[in-house]
């Protein structure tokens, strides 16, 4: 199996999405996957999901997937922009991140279940080779997600829990939807 085949399993990309080069950055002990998709591809808009021609590209972003063994996944790709009657011109949704987030959703999923089962947000920072920047912009999305999915139901399972961070000096506690991997609120 190609190492282009192999990422486009991996990763789960499905049509129009495909894997176009894979490289492998020993320096930065990275593996940087390229994704693409066909020319002549349409988009829906992101507001009213009409179907659209493609017309132009944003800048090249890149967003952190989970680690291939010991090595950091990079995915990069320029998102596509629909220009749509009602809305203008917008950047269209990629099935890998919610917009705006450097990280793919299955990243951020896994980020949070390290934080239920760590300690401190520190211990989960190291085992994901984050800084507290990211950390914290991972812990907001997920409060987010919580928010947007709030129902008039109680929640199924919830987890509390105390984080230390900067070196136990200051805690922050966390609530989790332990079945959706949503933190539910944080203070
Ligand atoms: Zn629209």
């Amino acid at each position: 199996m190609q190492d282009k085949e192999l990422y486009q399993h991996i990763l789960g990309l499905s049509s129009p999405w495909t894997v176009r080069d894979v490289k492998l950055d020993m320096e930065n002990q990275e593996i940087r996957v390229q994704v693409d998709h066909p020319r002549g591809t349409r988009f829906c808009c992101p507001e009213c999901q009409q179907d659209l021609p493609c017309y132009d590209h944003g800048e090249e972003r890149q967003w952190r997937h989970l680690d291939s063994c010991q090595f950091k996944t990079i995915l990069f790709a320029r998102v596509p922009r629909v220009d749509c009657p009602k809305h203008g011109v917008r950047s269209v949704s990629v099935p890998w991140a919610e917009p705006h987030s450097r990280f793919t959703l299955l990243f951020e999923r896994f980020a949070i279940e390290v934080l239920q089962m760590t300690q401190t947000v520190k211990g989960a920072m190291t085992i994901l080779r984050l800084k507290w920047d990211a950390t914290w912009h991972i812990i907001e999305r997920a409060v987010a997600r919580g928010k947007a999915r709030k129902q008039p139901l109680p929640l199924p399972r919830i987890g509390i829990d105390e984080k230390a961070f900067a070196k136990g000096q200051s805690y922050v506690s966390m609530i989790y939807d332990l079945d959706n991997s949503t933190v539910e609120a944080i203070s």
